[in-house]
Formats: structure tokens, sequence, C-alpha cells
């Protein structure tokens, strides 16, 4: 429970210990950072290191299906305004990766931790967290579709009896419907772009109504509850109805989101909207996302979108025409295996830039493209796209592990 400041016990400071040596191997091999190998031997010694290298912290979980990264990112700087904060800022989500970054937090106050949306009401059970914030549930590729609603399910039901205050966004039917079940949930109107994956009720399958912001089932009454907190234009209205301005240089509405969802999390623990948010100003890049890097003596911003939902905000942040664009789209492991979701996209909403395709799904992707009746050119890599793009700054969009493949081409 948050507040014991038990020291660990010999096993487990052992598992702490071998994690430690696991990773060092790892990253001595050239295998990255070495922490989801680290935190997987500590777990084998230790199975409750997690639950017991949360026990001095208060600890806010965030997950979702977008933004959880960057949304994590902007609440832990805004809990650094109170005490020391730990975090699992690059991105490693899973239960190993969570129990190494952990390991690194004995003398923090508060653990911010992301978690993949699989694992959320596990992690919840093992760190019994203060808050939990919950941003968006959609789909993440086309073959996990019909994963989405079960998803939402499983955290109704793990998340039940939780102590925790579940900061959760009204605009989002999946998400209301996961948290309903919680005793104590801060409703904040973050908006939803992405409405293809909430036109059925969770609760009851019939067809949801959405008069402007508003949204409700004509079959059973579920609808969206009351929010206290809101994004409003540029603004997040807090429960008294005051407006704080979001100042942020991160790009896009979908950041602003997440950062008034950030502020409303950020009031659970004590830290003020004012305080929060200026502290959110100060984050410029998240894990290497929306940063721009210079490569071949040219500009290049470089933008993750992980499925359908991700690419439409990302074609919301570029500059427009004439500004070129490279498309990079694999399909490994981690991005799913069938590209068929490049059909969800709407591509034409890069009429006008000149577009250069690459990555190993280039030609699925070119085939969406030609359809969609855009102008581009297929290129075998990011150095031949660069050298063909007219001048100016190029906006480079990738899906996960051609991003990957992208910041280690380009050096960062
Ligand atoms: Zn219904």
């Amino acid at each position: 429970m948050a507040g014991n400041s038990e020291p660990l016990t010999p096993r487990a400071k052992l598992a702490v210990t071998a994690g430690k040596a696991a990773a060092a191997v790892s990253r001595a091999a050239g295998r990255g950072s070495g922490s989801v190998i680290g935190g997987r031997v500590a777990l084998r010694v230790d199975p409750d290191l997690l639950a017991r290298l949360a026990g001095h912290l208060d600890v806010v979980l965030v997950s979702a299906t977008n933004g959880k990264t960057t949304t994590t990112r902007l609440l832990a700087e805004a809990l650094r305004a109170n005490g020391p904060v730990v975090s699992n800022a690059l991105g490693a989500n899973m239960p190993a990766g969570i129990t190494s970054a952990l390991a690194g937090g004995a003398d923090a106050r508060y653990g911010v931790i992301e978690v993949d949306e699989k694992y959320l009401a596990g992690v919840a059970r093992d760190v019994a967290p203060k808050a939990i914030a919950l941003l968006n549930l959609s789909r993440d590729q086309l073959d996990r579709a019909a994963e989405t609603r079960m998803l939402a399910e499983h955290w109704r039901e793990g998340l039940s009896g939780t102590d925790a205050i579940v900061i959760a966004n009204a605009d989002d039917p999946l998400i209301t419907w996961a948290a309903s079940s919680c005793p104590t949930v801060v409703w904040v109107a973050a908006g939803q772009e992405w409405k293809d994956d909430a036109w059925s009720c969770p609760s009851c399958g019939g067809v949801l109504q959405r008069p402007s912001e508003d949204w409700f089932c004509g079959d059973c009454g579920f609808r969206r509850p009351a929010p206290t907190w809101a994004l409003s234009g540029d603004n997040v209205i807090d429960p008294y109805g005051v407006a704080w301005p979001i100042r942020l240089q991160l790009p896009g509405r979908a950041n602003k989101s997440n950062a008034a969802v950030s502020a409303a999390a950020a009031a659970a623990f004590g830290v003020e909207p004012k305080v929060a948010l200026e502290r959110m100003y100060a984050v410029q890049a998240v894990a290497g996302r929306y940063d721009v890097v210079t490569y071949l003596e040219r500009e290049l911003r470089l933008l993750l979108a992980k499925n359908p939902a991700g690419w439409l905000e990302t074609f919301s942040l570029i500059d427009g025409p004439p500004t070129p664009v490279i498309l990079s789209v694999n399909a490994r492991g981690a991005d799913g295996t069938d590209t068929s979701w490049l059909w969800d996209v709407d591509y034409t909403r890069l009429a006008g830039h000149p577009i250069y395709v690459i990555g190993d799904r280039k030609l699925d992707l070119a085939v969406r493209l030609e359809v969609a009746g855009l102008d581009f050119r297929v290129c075998a890599d990011v150095d031949e796209a660069v050298r063909s793009a007219p001048p100016g700054r190029i906006e480079t969009i990738a899906n996960y592990t051609a991003f990957q493949d992208l910041r280690r081409r380009v050096g960062n």
C-alpha cells in the first residue's frame, strides 16, 4: 500500500540485483536498454516484486489505445512539482518493463506508470494505485478489432472494486463503460476524434445517438456522464468553471486532450492546474516522437501513427501542402501482420502533398494510395525519399516498428 516505507525483503533485493545484471548483459550484447529482460529475470526471482517496489509510492496508472506515452510524460512533469517521480518514460509498459522502471525509484515519491491495455487490471491489483487515467479505446489494428469491446469488459470487471480515483474520458463510450463500475470517477470531457469504433452501445449493442458532443443509447439509456473537467478549445475548464490555458510545445488537438486529462489527474495529487500546465509546457518530445531531426542536411519531423485513429490525428498535425511527406509502414509482430487497416485510413487528406512511400509494406501502402487517387513515389529507403523531396521541412509518418527503424537510421 502507498505510504509503506518498509525496506525490500532480501528476496526482493536479490531479484533487483539479478534483474540489473541481466539488463547489463543484454546492453553489452547491443540489444537495447535491457530493461525488459532485466524485469523478466527480476520477476522470476520474486513474483511479488512489482507490489514491493511500488509500496512506498503514490502511483498513477495511465492506459489507452493512443496517447498513453505522452500523457504519462505530461503527468510525470506535473507531479514533479510536488516531489521526485519514477516513470517508465520510454514506454516499456508491460509488467517486466514496469518492474524494471520502478526498481530505479527507491527515492521517488510518485510512480507515474504507462500500462499496456491488456495488463491494466493486473497491474492495478499489484500496485494499489492512488489514481488511474483512462483516455480512449479503439482498435489497434484490424485483426484486433473484436478485442476492443472485450478489453473494455475486462477493465470493467478488473477495476470494479478499485480504491483508486479513476480519471476517465466521458467522450469515449467504451472508456465510460469500462470506468462506470468504479466507485470514484472524475469525468473529463476530453474529446474523441475517431468515432468509427464507438457507434454501438457497449452496454446493450444498440446504436448510439450522437447529437453534437453528447452521446446516448436510445435502447438502454446508457449515456455520457456529466463531466467535471473539460477540454474547451485551447483551455482546460476545472470543476469550478475556471479556464486554464493549455500551452504545449507538443503539436495537435490530441495532445491538448492528453494535457486536459493530465491536469485532472494531477489535481487528484494536489497539484493546481496552473502549476501542472506550466510544467507540461517544458515537454518537447516524447520518446523521440514529434522530434525534428537534421538528416542529409534536411529537417525531418518524426511522427508515430500506430493505428487508424493515430493516422487520422497525425494528418491534422502536419504542415499543409506543398510540405513533403514520407510514409513508412511495416507489418512485423508489434505492428500486427495484417495491413488491411490501411483501408480504414482516409489518405485523401494528404492530397496536394508530395508523398514518398517506404517501409517493408510499401507496396501495400502504394496500392492504397493509388486507389485513393493520390500522386506518390515508392522509394527504396529513407535516404532516397529525402533526396527526392522538394525543399522545406519533411513530415515523416511511420507505424510502430517502421518508426523505430527510422529513428535508428536518422540517428535519434
Ligand atoms: Zn444500450
